[in-house]
């Protein structure tokens, strides 16, 4: 087959960086989002609506908020008079569940689906080193890798599934926001022992405390006062709500999980939509439990 035509729907944070990246590697992609085309990439066409894209793309990437818009475009797309769509991939974060929703709406409609969350944060994206970890049956997975190539430098196929993506993507953003949220306490501690946050921060970093939080978070966006990743902490407390559902759900090990799941819920809830990394102030804002026994 010729290179495929890809469509992208959801040109967020994450969705505009990497339809970028499918431009740049040479794919004729068609664009949408329901918030307009100022974050379509330049060489990109901007298609009027969902049925374009669904009429025009062989291929379909979706960087979406949450399952439910997933499965409402995948329904959508899956419903086109004229489709020419034979396989979605699905960036989004959207949990086990809802990719198994969208295999049986797509499987009865004969389109292949892939589910290949990612994680590296916008400026990973842009740099073509997001971890890509797709999941898919092997003719679908076969048939959409150019296009898994065009997203990222660092793609990994971790099941045979689609949701198996979704475990693991789930898994790795509660250890995520468990060190952002533990580093933030463990650096309010020292400031108020008296120590500077970036000596700590350096020292961490070549100790065993280190984590994405200490290497990439607090240097980069706590410590410069930019608090820019790009990641809404709405998105993150979502991540973690999904996350401990599907761990209840599995009958796994939840204890620092629900603790983790309360900070985030918290954190979003005071202050919705702000950049995650902005949980430092938020917890180094809030007084020990005893404190305010
Ligand atoms: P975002 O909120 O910035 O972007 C979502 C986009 O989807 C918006 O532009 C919105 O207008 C669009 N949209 C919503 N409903 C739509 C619809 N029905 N049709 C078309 N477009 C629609 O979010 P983001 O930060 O880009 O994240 C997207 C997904 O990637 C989420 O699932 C998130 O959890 C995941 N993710 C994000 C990051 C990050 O660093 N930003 C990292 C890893 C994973």
């Amino acid at each position: 087959m010729a290179s495929p035509t890809v469509g992208f729907v959801g040109l967020g944070n994450m969705g505009a960086a990497l339809a970028d990246n499918l431009v740049r590697y040479g794919f004729d992609v068609i664009a949408y989002d329901v918030a307009g085309p100022d974050r379509a990439p330049e060489r990109a066409r901007f298609a009027a609506d969902l049925a374009e894209v669904a009429r025009e793309a062989d291929i379909v990437v979706f960087s979406l908020p949450d399952g439910t818009v997933s499965e409402k475009v995948a329904a959508e797309i899956a419903g086109t008079a004229e489709r020419r769509v034979a396989h979605i991939i699905d960036t989004s974060t959207i949990g086990v569940a809802a990719a198994g929703r969208i295999t049986e709406l797509l499987t009865a409609a004969g389109i292949g689906y892939v589910d290949a969350p990612v994680s590296g944060g916008v400026a990973g994206a842009r740099a073509r080193k997001l971890a890509v970890m797709y999941a898919g049956p092997d003719d679908a997975v076969q048939a959409v890798y150019p296009v898994l190539t065009g997203l990222s430098d660092k793609i990994r196929r971790v099941g045979d599934r689609a949701g198996l993506g979704q475990a693991l993507k789930l898994a790795n953003n509660f250890l995520s926001a468990t060190a952002l949220a533990a580093t933030s306490e463990a650096v309010a501690f020292g400031v108020r022992a008296g120590l500077d946050m970036k000596t700590m921060i350096e020292v961490l970093n070549t100790s065993s405390g280190r984590s994405a939080a200490t290497d990439d978070k607090f240097p980069n966006d706590v410590l410069t006062g930019r608090y820019g990743s790009g990641f809404a902490n709405t998105l993150m407390a979502k991540d973690v709500r999904l996350y401990l559902a599907e761990v209840r759900e599995a009958a796994a090990p939840d204890t620092v999980g629900a603790t983790t799941e309360d900070i985030w819920k918290r954190f979003a809830a005071a202050e919705p939509g702000v950049d995650f990394t902005r949980i430092y102030p938020f917890v180094e804002g809030t007084p020990s439990a005893e404190g305010t026994a």
